[in-house]
């Protein structure tokens, strides 16, 4: 078997607060953790000499549980590191406060196509040498208070570089930060080289350290930018920097990791074109590039239309661009695979929740996280129109699911007025709201639908990814023109639009109304009335799209812009 490349070969470190490699490793919250790991698999299979660094969430990303008000309940996820990683010998200790903080590692090999292997180090403090509050440091995922995510953001950043070197990867060249919470990685880097070269002057020093970083930002979410007052960082940092340095990389009585990150980094991207535009003018004097984010085309595609892509076309596994091609693979294939694919989903929908839904009636899909700006309840926002489309033009069923984050009460009423919604819908809508959204459920969900929503308030949607893995498995998108879709959407090939690009914000009313109108005018229409047109929508969903969106693309785009060593 080919083994992974050497840890002396090895270029990039690329540290994430959380990656997701499968559900059965709640390591992961949602879009950015699960991008992380397409990311990484796709350099598996291109034997890219990359290892990547991230936090053990040792008690799990909360499982979701809703009771019949829709109420969220959440539960901590079981689930042991040592039943899919192996402990390495090597320990690191970073300095928080008067004390030293102990870390050790759990190595995961992702395999490739081709059996090249990526390694994925699992930081965790939950060590007998550590105290009971620091051994807690690791246990969850974006819980607690500020001084829990900073002591988080020290493990991954600073005790995440030494982790590294510990290991034996003495040849790093580039330091990809995934999102601004492992920011400090450019810090000690910085200390690293001041020991190293006690001769160089701090300009030389910091040039060296930014020709190592790479920033990607993902959100325009202010929410998303980490902010820690200084009293908070002194405290915390006080035994690893002096005051007077903690002040030199604080803006406005705030350690912005965001800032900090984008101060040290050659190559910065937002996660879209458009993405890129929005970052550059909420940072204005940074030079930030875009990449525009994808999904791993065989992890998110669905066993039926694996099986027809083998059949027709050969190469896809290895190569994606070989996607192409679908736009000679017969329809009737694509059809019959996703009949398929909505046949799992509805069964599984009607076995659980007792829906009632049928294959043959037009079913909307739309799952993510629940947070406001991602509206998941536009669709319901007129139910008299809703209703009315379905009894006139043709009946519609709905399925939803997504977590919101423990700390959002205005996301958990949103899943209560959803479930409101639901009952009022009852005799002539059928919806149903799956719990606990996560990568198994959306690998069921998404293909399984024949349109998958999306109704963000832009521009918050930075990229999505959601609507990627719909196209791998050849379903066309509806969705207000923001991230991806600017990019992914020929109106009336590749799917539709929802309001127009020239609004620059977005309206409630307006853009529900436009929703209602499409459904209405045009893909109920033709989802009923012309399955040849529907069909040749699915296969150019595929051909131009899965082609493109996908992550072999993407980090072939790292490559070529920001990883070349
Ligand atoms: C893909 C995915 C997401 C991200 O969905 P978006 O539409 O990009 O927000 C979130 N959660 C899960 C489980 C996913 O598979």
């Amino acid at each position: 078997m080919l083994s992974g490349n050497t840890k002396e070969d090895t270029r990039i470190a690329f540290f994430s607060m959380e990656i997701g490699i499968n559900s059965r490793m709640p390591t992961y919250g949602g879009g950015l953790g699960i991008l992380a790991g397409d990311l990484l698999r796709s350099c598996a299979d291109m034997s890219v000499p990359i290892v990547a660094v991230t936090l053990a969430i040792n008690k799990g990303n909360l499982s979701q549980r809703l009771d019949a008000k829709g109420n969220q309940i959440e539960l901590p996820t079981d689930w042991r590191i040592d039943d899919f990683a192996t402990l390495m010998a090597p320990k690191v200790s970073v300095p928080i406060e008067d004390r030293y903080v102990k870390i050790q590692a759990w190595e995961y090999l992702m395999t490739g196509i081709g059996g090249y292997q990526v390694p994925i180090y699992f930081l965790d403090t939950n060590i007998f040498k550590n105290d009971i509050s620091d051994k807690r440091i690791t246990y969850y995922l974006y819980g607690g208070d500020k001084r829990y995510r900073l002591l988080q953001e020290m493990v991954l950043g600073i005790g995440g570089v030494r982790m590294l070197e510990a290991l034996g990867y003495s040849n790093i060249r580039k330091h990809h930060m995934n999102e601004g919470h492992s920011a400090l990685v450019t810090l000690e880097l910085i200390k690293k080289m001041k020991e190293d070269k006690p001769e160089y002057k701090d300009g030389q020093i910091l040039k060296l350290a930014r020709e190592q970083c790479i920033f990607t930002t993902h959100t325009p979410v202010q929410a998303g930018h980490d902010r820690f007052p200084v009293p908070l960082a002194k405290c915390l940092l006080r035994g690893y920097l002096k005051d007077s340095e903690i002040d030199e990389i604080c803006h406005e009585d705030e350690l912005n990791m965001t800032i900090l990150a984008l101060d040290h980094s050659k190559y910065i991207n937002g996660v879209a074109k458009k993405h890129g535009e929005i970052s550059r003018d909420m940072f204005p004097g940074y030079p930030i590039d875009s990449i525009t984010n994808g999904v791993h085309h065989v992890f998110w595609t669905s066993d039926p239309f694996r099986k027809l892509y083998d059949e027709c076309i050969g190469g896809w596994r290895k190569d994606p661009f070989d996607l192409r091609y679908a736009i000679s693979v017969p329809k009737e294939g694509i059809m019959q695979a996703h009949a398929e694919a909505k046949r799992l989903l509805i069964d599984f929908v009607n076995a659980k929740h007792n829906a009632g839904m049928d294959y043959d009636t037009f079913t909307l899909g739309f799952a993510r996280r629940v947070a406001m700006y991602k509206r998941a309840d536009l669709i319901f926002s007129n139910q008299d129109r809703l209703v009315n489309i379905a009894k006139n033009t043709g009946p519609i069923q709905i399925i939803l699911a997504g977590k919101a984050h423990p700390s959002d009460a205005e996301g958990k009423e949103l899943i209560k007025t959803i479930f409101e919604d639901i009952k009022k819908l009852e005799d002539d809508v059928k919806v149903v709201f799956l719990e606990n959204y996560d990568m198994e459920l959306a690998k069921l969900i998404i293909p399984g639908v024949d349109v998958w929503l999306n109704t963000p308030k832009r521009p918050f949607e930075a990229s999505g990814t959601s609507g990627m893995k719909a196209c791998i498995n050849g379903v066309p998108s509806l969705s207000i023109l923001d991230g991806w879709w600017l990019e992914g959407c020929m109106e009336g090939v590749t799917g539709w639009a929802i309001g127009s690009v020239d609004a620059d914000q977005s309206d409630d009313s307006k853009d529900a109304k436009d929703l209602y109108d499409k459904l209405e005018r045009v893909i109920l229409p033709m989802f009923y009335g012309d399955k040849e047109a529907w069909a040749q929508i699915m296969q150019y969903t595929i051909a131009f799209n899965s082609s493109f969106f996908n992550s072999h693309r993407m980090v072939q785009q790292y490559l070529l812009n920001a990883y070349h060593v």
